[in-house]
């Protein structure tokens, strides 16, 4: 028998998960169910946490069976694959364990309305062997992968050192693209790897041995924002011993190397791509309109046109909102555009008109982390293109703040919340790191 419900959200990311707790809050589970592929929610912006090993999953992943219990709604655990738009069904994908052992078979899930919500994935622009051997930050798996090669490869370096007495060994981490992703690893990695040397790699010093190196095509990090802020950053990467090469372009990536165009060669025993982003593939065999990234193509109420019940939201979708300007792909993005699809799906639970209105994407500003104590970034105005450029302890708080807003709005109770909020920062006062 299908599964059905008449609001069925793809995707318990920054943007899905916040919706289905809004409305599970409201609607109730027989009428809000959420498809995700995965068993438990991370915030994607901490992923450089993650991989850092400053964030643990275990500790800090949200269960989606939990979440659907104190939020109202129902999880079914599966990937989407397919749609068929005009019976109003899709169809989750069967789950299987890592050793091949069948979890569970495929699913039709009927929907009244439905939001596809999946996020993006990495656009790694045909160069050769990014794909083969980089780590991207796109998912939760792909994180911890990187934290378990760091660990090992510290260990190396570590018995390397003490039984070999070998001077010359040490670690080079090249980082592909010098946007907030990146500039946030490099950042984290240096901090983590001080904390790391000082519980159980006590032979490497961190400056010299755990190498650091952010590679960027453009003239500068952080390119889309203002020239200060990349400033800041660079400065303060510097003060870290983190080496920043800009205008390089990279054409092709090794087992142990990365190159570039101009036939430098920078030595790789880990590498990380998070040079760009692009929507996951299977949604261009959806039948639904999409764009040039794979993004599927929205109007300003979110709408895909064409698709009587469809809707998309955050990385996946390409929107133009009420401004004339494409929506980017961000996490304040997805948050605001689950506020706003949210209402209209409850003033239409309430018998209420549309509300007519579409939605604008309000840009609050970016902040980049650079290690447990600083950011910088700029924060807009309400006037236009007004911009406050923000660095230090403050900058930290606000960004620290974002992630709250996330846990406040997916938390059921006010006792539920003001738990997590206070385990978050403890966590996040302590510099530990996850050694195992
Ligand atoms: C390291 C890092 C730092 C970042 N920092 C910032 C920041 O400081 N500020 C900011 O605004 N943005 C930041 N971003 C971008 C931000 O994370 C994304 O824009 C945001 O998460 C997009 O939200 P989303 O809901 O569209 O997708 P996601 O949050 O990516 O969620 C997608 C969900 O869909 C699920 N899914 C995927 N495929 C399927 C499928 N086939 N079936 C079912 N479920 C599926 C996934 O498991 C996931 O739960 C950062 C990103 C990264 C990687």
């Amino acid at each position: 028998m299908a599964l059905q419900s008449e609001i069925v959200i793809v995707g318990g990311g920054a943007g899905g998960l916040e919706l289905a707790c809004k409305l599970g809050r409201k609607l109730g589970p027989s009428k809000v169910m959420l498809v995700d592929c995965r068993l438990y929610h991370i915030w994607k912006p901490s992923l450089h946490e993650v991989a850092a090993g400053t964030l643990d999953i275990h500790q800090e992943g949200l269960s989606y069976q939990m979440l659907a219990h104190d939020n109202g709604f129902t999880f079914i655990y599966g990937p989407m694959t397919a749609l068929d738009s005009a019976s109003r069904s899709i169809t989750v994908g069967a789950v299987r364990a890592a050793d091949g052992e069948d979890v569970l078979h495929e699913r039709q899930v009927r929907y009244g309305s439905l939001v596809i919500a999946v996020g993006s994935t990495s656009n790694y622009f045909g160069v050769p062997g990014a794909r083969e051997h980089t780590i991207s930050l796109n998912a939760t798996e792909d994180a911890e992968r990187f934290r378990l090669r760091l660990l090992r490869l510290m260990a190396v370096a570590e018995q390397a050192r003490e039984e070999r007495h070998d001077a010359d060994a040490a670690l080079d981490i090249v980082i592909i693209g010098g946007g907030a992703t990146g500039v946030e690893l490099a950042a984290e990695l240096r901090e983590a790897s001080g904390v790391y040397a000082t519980y159980g790699f006590s032979r490497l010093q961190v400056q010299r041995d755990v190498r650091i190196t952010l590679l960027e095509g453009a003239p500068r990090i952080l390119a889309p924002l203002p020239e200060r802020v990349s400033n800041a950053a660079l400065k303060l990467l510097g003060e870290r011993g983190i080496r920043v090469v800009n205008d390089c372009r990279v054409t092709a990536i090794e087992p142990q190397r990365v190159l570039d165009k101009n036939g430098n060669i920078y030595p790789a025993s880990l590498c990380v791509w998070a040079a760009g982003i692009k929507a996951p593939d299977f949604l261009a065999s959806l039948g639904l309109p999409v764009n040039k990234g794979g993004q599927i193509e929205v109007d300003a109420q979110l709408r895909v046109a064409g698709v009587p019940g469809v809707y998309a939201l955050g990385d996946c979708a390409a929107c133009i909102d009420a401004s004339g300007n494409p929506v980017p792909p961000r996490a304040q993005a997805a948050h605001q555009q689950a506020d706003y699809l949210g209402n209209g799906f409850l003033r239409q639970a309430a018998g209420k008109p549309p509300k007519e209105a579409p939605y604008r994407y309000r840009d609050y500003g970016s902040l980049v982390s650079l290690g447990k104590t600083t950011s910088v970034g700029s924060l807009m105005g309400s006037l236009r293109g007004a911009s406050w450029f923000v660095e230090g302890m403050m900058a930290r708080f606000m960004y620290t703040s974002l992630h709250l807003m996330h846990h406040k709005a997916v938390l059921g109770t006010m006792r539920t919340g003001v738990l997590a909020v206070a385990r978050f920062l403890v966590r996040r006062a302590t510099p530990l790191v996850k050694l195992h």
